[in-house]
């Protein structure tokens, strides 16, 4: 059986249902498809979505269906530790004073678990009475889908967010460049003694930054943070082997004693942590949106960030072409697309990465220098208002949706 669609999306994860979401939000009169294989395991992680993301959740009409299930961020804590030993002194500190609207501070971002936000945008979707296949795509050609249930699908134009693996951008040629960061981030979410205060913390350890991300808790573990913890790929496996009480320890030692006693309460899971970017964002009736595009170090929380910043731009290409009369899917709409969202992943891929070497250098006199440095950064207006202002998602060409 065939079916034709003015856009095909492939991929069910949060950049493919935002794009379905802020396409059919721009343009209600195209008939869209989101194909997504299903059975994937729960995503473990939580997100901070950035403010402009939250206001994207907000113009999608999902804020309502996340309240109660999300957390406002008051204040972020970079610091550069040693495990078992006080973070310096000389610390990095954002708070909601930092990121001021109309002369009102407002929160530096919302934590949500990835697994409510997708099935918020879940049932968006479903409400939108966009069409829902589940069947994985086996093969692709410009235009054109062979899903494994033995259905053809034909569209102006196919949005790829079928992750970081994408066949889509393989069918298609589109070459990646980047590397393996050797590391490992093992995610799950603990319960501890002392409350977070809605504060966001970022440990660098000479073995890899730990990231502490308060989320809203529950009468049984009113205090929980979830955790990704980078690590070497051996020792993060050898600490995923650990029986849960072993793993915690480990942990604690870590953490010092920021939040009194700590107790694991998720699932371990666990990704390969790597540079990914697409040397283009589209080709002949193709465009990639999320993990498909970019891979970056989780270090900032800006992955999933930047997919639903692709979306909002893909669905203002779709929208600003029509209105001039392109071509759906043509080669000035997707290829706007492409310029546009290539530079700010670039950008951020580059500051991830040079975080990511800054801190993981062991040597001493350096140690030294970036702590003076972000206590330079820490008492320079200028400096903490671009850091805040990058991490909101608000330079550059902001899509719409976002504003
Ligand atoms: C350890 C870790 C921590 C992170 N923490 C943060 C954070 O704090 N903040 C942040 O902003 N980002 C974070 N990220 C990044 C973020 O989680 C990802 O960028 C985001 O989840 C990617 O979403 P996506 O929709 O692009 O892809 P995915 O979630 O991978 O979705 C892809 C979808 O495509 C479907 N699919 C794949 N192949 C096919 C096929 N052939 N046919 C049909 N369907 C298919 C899959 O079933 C899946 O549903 C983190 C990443 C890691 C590794």
């Amino acid at each position: 059986m065939t079916q034709d669609f003015d856009i095909a999306i492939v991929g069910g994860g949060p950049a493919g249902l935002a794009a379905a979401l802020s396409l059919h939000r721009l343009r209600p009169e195209l008939s869209l498809a989101v194909i997504d294989a299903g059975h994937a395991p729960v995503d473990g992680r939580a997100s901070m979505l950035a403010p402009s993301s939250w206001r994207l959740v907000e113009n999608l009409g999902l804020a309502k269906a996340l309240s109660g299930k999300m957390l406002d961020v008051s204040d972020m804590l970079i610091s550069d530790g040693v495990a078992g030993e006080a973070a310096s002194p000389l610390s990095l500190h954002f708070s909601d004073s930092d990121h001021m609207r109309g002369g009102v501070a407002q929160p530096l971002g919302h934590m949500v678990q990835n697994a409510d936000l997708t099935d918020a945008l879940r049932s968006a979707v479903d409400a939108s009475g966009i069409t829902q296949i589940t069947a994985r795509v086996t093969d692709s050609a410009p235009g054109t889908l062979t899903l494994d249930n033995g259905q053809t699908i034909t569209a102006g134009f196919i949005a790829a967010a079928d992750g970081g693996r994408s066949v889509l951008r393989r069918r298609a040629g589109i070459e990646t460049t980047g590397w393996d960061y050797l590391q490992s981030g093992i995610v799950t979410t603990i319960a501890h003694e002392l409350p977070h205060e809605g504060c966001a913390q970022q440990l660098f350890l000479p073995s890899g930054p730990l990231a502490l991300l308060p989320l809203i808790g529950d009468a049984e573990h009113p205090h929980q943070c979830s955790i990704v913890w980078s690590e070497d790929a051996a020792a993060a496996k050898a600490a995923l082997a650990l029986p849960v009480d072993l793993f915690t320890a480990e942990l604690a030692r870590r953490m010092g004693d920021l939040y009194g006693k700590i107790e694991t309460i998720a699932p371990l899971q666990s990704w390969p942590l790597k540079m990914q970017l697409a040397k283009s964002y589209h080709s002949d009736k193709l465009a990639l949106v999320g993990d498909a595009a970019h891979i970056i170090h989780p270090l900032a929380g800006q992955g999933l960030n930047l997919g639903l910043r692709d979306a909002a731009a893909l669905a203002q290409s779709v929208a600003d072409g029509l209105a001039v009369g392109e071509i759906l899917g043509g080669p000035n709409m997707l290829g706007r697309y492409s310029r546009w969202r290539k530079s700010d992943a670039l950008q951020l891929a580059a500051m991830t990465d040079g975080l990511e070497k800054l801190f993981s250098n062991r040597i001493a006199p350096l140690r030294h220098l970036r702590r003076l440095g972000l206590g330079a950064v820490d008492r320079s207006d200028t400096l903490r208002s671009f850091f805040m202002r990058e991490a909101a998602g608000e330079t550059g060409d902001v899509p719409g949706l976002l504003v």
